[in-house]
């Protein structure tokens, strides 16, 4: 069964602006989209033409390096704009739903908010944050068109087993999209739940360049998913989503040699985490490290608002999660360079000294 027997119906029936670069591709005489037949000032790369709305060279590397063939991937600006296509996709105002697990990432609810889609919230186990599929299952209404998965989650650095993820898609087929945020993914050494694209139609996966690909700037993210589905969210976009520069810059960070740095990276991120979480365990303004599959570490502090002014009077930045469910007197720290981690640390001892 396809997941499109769960879109909005007006979205399936609405017919997309059609833009003169989709009605036609490059022509030698370009007289059909009134941009300008010169150069743009300034710059050296040709962008006075409006650019391909998917390109080929992009879909490609993504395609590649998510290991999907690229009619399942929809380039994006940021993942994030994937979570807002879905929404609008699937949740009609005050009738459909979407499920979240807090404390989770803030834009599903964001989201939904904008869109006045109801939110049901099934909380994480509140000693490990693990995602109980089962209790989640019983506790969804029918009203429920998108749960969003984060796993590895943020803030909590918890990672998703793949076999809770197919139990929530093969149980939810027909009724809702499973949809798993994988912006940490790269940093939790476990396979990516695109792998079983091919089993579950209602199943997404959103990846982005954001995190450990460091192009956070480009503002390019990733939704993988059935081709059907891709071609539905195509509807919805914006007709030239994906500005020049930054496709180049991400083809050209792409290539095997950006692969490798980012391997090389990944696997320092790993070894940092590490040897921070070991750190830190270690000292008195700390009561518990949670374990983290994500780039960054979960700190649960005696007193986190001394802490965060302390880091601040210091000139380093940390993120205060203590609003979220669970995470009160919580700090999530980021994992830098080795460099970075060990000033981040030497300023914890510091602060431990002045009291
Ligand atoms: C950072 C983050 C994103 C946002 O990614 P963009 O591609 O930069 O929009 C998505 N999901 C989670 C869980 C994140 O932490």
């Amino acid at each position: 069964m396809s997941a499109l027997s769960l879109a909005r119906t007006n979205v399936l029936a609405l017919s997309p602006y059609s833009s003169a670069r989709m009605e036609s591709g490059p022509a030698p005489l370009m007289l059909n989209a009134n941009e300008s037949p010169w150069p743009s000032p300034g710059v050296a790369l040709e962008l006075n033409r409006y650019p391909d709305p998917q390109p080929a060279a992009l879909l490609e590397r993504l395609a590649h390096i998510y290991d999907v063939p690229a009619a399942r991937v929809l380039a994006v600006r940021g993942s994030d704009e994937a979570i807002d296509l879905l929404v609008r996709a699937f949740c009609r105002p005050g009738i459909d739903s979407i499920a979240i697990s807090p404390p989770t990432f803030g834009m599903y609810e964001v989201c939904a908010g904008i869109q006045g889609a109801v939110i049901e919230s099934v909380p994480l186990a509140t000693d490990d944050f693990s995602l109980d599929a089962d209790a989640m299952l019983a506790a969804l209404s029918s009203a429920v068109r998108v749960v969003f998965v984060c796993s590895p989650n943020n803030p909590t650095g918890s990672l998703v087993p793949l076999a809770t993820i197919e139990h929530l898609a093969g149980a939810l087929a027909g009724r809702a999209l499973v949809v798993v945020d994988e912006a940490y993914i790269e940093f939790a050494e476990s396979d990516s739940a695109a792998k079983l694209l091919d089993r579950y139609s209602n199943l997404g996966v959103l990846r982005t360049l954001s995190k450990a690909w460091a192009l956070a700037g480009v503002r390019i993210g990733t939704l993988l998913a059935a081709p059907e589905l891709i071609t539905l969210l195509r509807r919805i976009m914006p007709p030239y989503p994906l500005a020049t520069p930054c496709v180049e810059i991400a083809v050209a960070a792409l290539d095997v040699d950006g692969e490798r740095l980012t391997g090389e990276r990944v696997a320092t991120t790993i070894a940092e985490r590490e040897r921070l979480a070991a750190a830190l365990s270690t000292l008195s303004s700390v009561r518990k490290v949670y374990p983290s599959r994500a780039n960054f570490l979960t700190v649960h502090l005696h007193d986190a608002s001394h802490i965060l002014r302390g880091l601040s009077a210091q000139g380093i930045a940390v993120r205060d999660v203590g609003r979220h469910p669970g995470l009160r007197g919580c700090l999530r720290f980021t994992i830098g360079t080795p460099e970075e981690n060990s000033r981040l640390l030497e300023a914890l001892r510091r602060i431990a000294e002045a009291a």
